[in-house]
């Protein structure tokens, strides 16, 4: 059993970045990127183990660091997953393409504030126009660049396969 605790997470060089689940502390511990800086008293009990929960952990690897996380492109996936899986024109959820809102044969390039989820339909309506010529409103305008935060979980996702 897994309690519901939130785990401070350090840099390398000591500085509190955020709160993860114990779940995501634990599985940065079995995976070496982390280590435990300080337990806590409650233990994680199962047939082949028995640790103490952290109260913080500190990650080895850099990976957090803002530049990396600033630099990181954004992915189809996680494209869909900000838009929660909807066109961002007409709020359909089947069909899902990416959309650049400025084209690339427009100068458009592959940000966050420049891809969105778009259906099929809207994709092909849109064509090669900006959302003003096409005369569609997008539902968040301009799309959200992702917080560091989400930036952070993206990444580790990428390096741990979540
Ligand atoms: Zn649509």
């Amino acid at each position: 059993m897994i309690p519901a605790l939130q785990v401070l997470v350090l840099s390398t060089t000591y500085q509190p970045l955020y709160m993860v689940g114990v779940q995501k502390a634990i599985t940065l511990l079995y995976l070496g990127k982390a280590v435990s800086v300080q337990d806590s008293e409650r233990e994680i009990r199962s047939p082949s183990i028995v640790m103490r929960v952290p109260q913080a952990i500190r990650l080895l690897a850099k990976v957090v660091a803002r530049r990396a996380l600033d630099s990181l492109k954004p992915t189809r996936s996680a494209i869909f997953k900000r838009d929660k899986q909807q066109c961002q024109y007409c709020s359909g959820k089947t069909n899902l393409t990416i959309d650049h809102v400025v084209p690339r044969s427009r100068g458009g390039l592959d940000t966050w504030d420049n891809l969105v989820t778009a259906c099929v339909r809207c994709n092909n309506r849109k064509g090669d126009r900006t959302p003003q010529e096409a005369q569609m409103t997008l539902l968040v305008a301009p799309p959200r660049t992702p917080r560091a935060i989400e930036l952070a979980y993206e990444l580790w996702g990428r390096l741990l396969g979540w």
